[in-house]
């Protein structure tokens, strides 16, 4: 994970490199913020800005600088198969996982949920990504014994020892005291990323050992903003689905991808209202105004929306909605989503 992949958050990101190249990097480190505004993805590029042999700085830009992305530290932490990087996770028995187990035994599950979901889905969504959505997953004991001798290990590659501990909020209290002595005595060459969402239940014997980073919420929740927020990637999207050029629709559904599933559904289903709207006042003669305030559009797309595909545009849009809900690969869903849409616009 680079910085400039993470939407947002530009300030919150430069206090970060900032942090590491004046070389105060606290062996406990706490992004405080929700994941689906991006917490999980800064802690990730943070452990790789930390160890990559390359570090870019920009001059004037938003971003001040931002890891290589091609030295093996990136490459490897990309994949999140850096040997040195560990991560402890809530998690609840599951019908192949019972008895005495802990978050190493979900890893494989775990990685392909963050790659899938760019590191950007909820504690409920995995939850129902491992099945588990009607119990309370926890952090546990075993978890925490993990962080202890995990750290313990020498470093394969010889740099820092990793540990990222998603949703540090779920721990129970075993685990917590344990965590606590591994903050009292840390082992040299360690860094505890904590990603959380809330530190109101965490002991403040935890929080006053952690240098604390607070992600700035840029809230897609309220309608409003939401739909300023979607109708920018919306007419992006609707302009490249009638160039059709399949490395730049590729970079778009990257964007929407890594939306939340709420979020993708939001605006799946803020696009078939423009879709709509657009049907109804093109066959009126009408233009239609997409966003509102700085992001706002009148476009030619009215004209685009006819008797002749409205129904196949609403299935496609229909269809993709479905898709998300029964969290299939988001980027599949989508592409297939921009071809069925592509097709249709070409029949109006
Ligand atoms: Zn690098």
């Amino acid at each position: 994970m680079q910085f400039k992949d993470i939407a947002g958050q530009r300030d919150v990101i430069n206090r970060l490199t900032e942090i590491i190249d004046s070389g105060r990097v606290s062996h406990a480190q706490m992004v405080l913020g929700s994941t689906a505004e991006g917490a999980l993805q800064l802690a990730l590029a943070y452990l790789q800005y930390l160890g990559c042999t390359n570090r870019q700085h920009y001059e004037g830009g938003e971003l001040r600088a931002d890891s290589c992305g091609e030295c093996p530290h990136c490459k490897k932490m990309a994949q999140l198969m850096h040997p040195d990087l560990h991560f402890v996770f809530p998690t609840a028995a599951t019908s192949s996982v019972s008895g005495s187990f802990w978050s190493g035994d979900f890893m494989k599950e775990f990685r392909e949920f963050l790659l899938e979901r760019n590191a950007r889905g909820t504690v409920e969504e995995w939850y129902s990504y491992l099945g588990i959505e009607n119990k309370q997953g926890m952090i546990r004991e075993s978890d925490a014994a993990h962080i202890v001798s995990d750290l313990g290990l020498k470093s394969y590659e010889g740099g820092w020892k990793m540990m990222v501990i998603w949703m540090a909020e779920k721990m129970n209290t075993a685990a917590a005291n344990e965590l606590l002595k591994t903050l009292e005595e840390p082992s040299p060459g360690t860094i505890l990323m904590l990603v959380c969402e809330s530190d109101e239940r965490m002991l403040s014997t935890i929080r006053s050992r952690v240098q604390t980073i607070k992600v700035k919420s840029e809230g897609l929740k309220a309608n409003g903003e939401a739909d300023a927020a979607f109708a920018g990637l919306l007419v992006e999207w609707l302009r490249l689905l009638f160039k059709l050029k399949m490395k730049e629709l590729a970079a778009q559904v990257d964007k929407m991808a890594a939306l939340n599933r709420e979020q993708q559904k939001q605006f799946l289903t803020y696009a078939l209202g423009v879709m709509r709207d657009c049907f109804l006042h093109g066959a009126a003669g009408l233009p239609v105004e997409i966003g509102s305030g700085d992001q706002k559009f009148d476009t030619m797309f009215p004209t685009m929306v006819t008797m002749n595909n409205i129904e196949l545009i609403e299935k496609a849009l229909d269809e993709a909605i479905m898709a998300v809900e029964r969290n299939a690969n988001a980027k599949i869903a989508l592409m297939q989503l921009s071809f069925n849409m592509s097709k249709a616009l070409k029949k109006r």
